[in-house]
């Protein structure tokens, strides 16, 4: 098991096994936040936050859920809006110690265009 943590650790998420590769997206909101995706389910990764501790943000055809700490800031996952135990949750694993990340290969997905993987 891993755990990603926010800065303070008023959030964080239990990932039952190792990513095999993380994702670097160019998307408008991606790229602005930094963040490196673990894709994961709702049955393989678990939130557990202190009592109104998570923001979230969302917006156009607000599909999806953007969630950060409030208080430290750090943005920690996002979600479907449509929450069930099999759907998405995208963990930033820059929440995760370095050496738990150490060597896994990280894929640039190019949200702001194609669509597609880079490599
Ligand atoms: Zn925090």
């Amino acid at each position: 098991m891993l755990r990603a943590s926010c800065h303070c650790g008023a959030v964080h998420i239990d990932l039952e096994r190792k990513p095999r590769s993380l994702t670097r997206c160019t998307c408008s909101i991606c790229r602005r936040y930094g963040a490196r995706w673990a894709y994961c389910t709702r049955r393989t990764a678990s939130v557990y936050s202190d009592p109104g501790a998570l923001a979230a943000y969302t917006w156009g055809d607000a599909t999806i859920e953007f969630y950060h700490c409030r208080r430290c800031g750090c943005l920690t996952h996002y979600e479907s809006v449509d929450k069930n135990e099999g759907s998405r949750i995208a963990v930033n694993a820059r929440m995760l110690p370095p050496e738990d990340t150490a060597g896994i290969r990280v894929r640039t997905f190019d949200g702001a265009a194609t669509w597609r993987y880079l490599d």
